[in-house]
């Protein structure tokens, strides 16, 4: 089962689309366009390393940074990477990527604007600062 959440654009937290302010940070919610996510065992999308030795499961909502959801034991090697560099998610069908770093995300080496979904395609790369991924469809 997906659900339908609003995330958070200040502190990442998943609120329930009724709610218009932020639970955790009470931050306004009425602009973020709600997103669903995945439950585990759900995943269609996988994010690997372009050398091919770590991967992770996207279900929607994951933060990818040095204090994010996913690979942050990897991603910690970079001193480039954000906290919080990057967010995936899923509207159940499509995936989408949000910067939110200092040194930029690259999509098939163009940079993307920051704080605004990017939809990203099976077979892309994606470089967060210096470090490149591969998104598949795990379908
Ligand atoms: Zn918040």
């Amino acid at each position: 089962m997906s659900k339908e959440v609003r995330i958070c654009e200040n502190c990442g937290a998943k609120n329930s689309i009724d709610r218009l302010e932020c639970e955790a940070c009470g931050s306004d919610l009425s602009f973020v366009a709600p997103v669903f996510i995945g439950e585990k065992g759900e995943a269609k999308w996988r994010i690997k390393s372009t050398g091919g030795s770590v991967s992770a499961e996207i279900f929607g909502g994951e933060t990818i940074g040095r204090e994010g959801d996913i690979l942050s034991d990897y991603v910690n090697d970079s001193d480039y990477i954000s906290r919080k560099h990057a967010r995936f998610d899923t509207d159940g069908e499509k995936i989408f990527v949000t910067d939110f770093s200092t040194n930029g995300t690259t999509l098939n080496g163009e940079k993307i604007p920051k704080n605004q979904m990017t939809e990203i395609k099976n077979g892309d790369e994606i470089a967060f600062a210096d470090m490149a991924f591969i998104i598949e469809n795990a379908d």
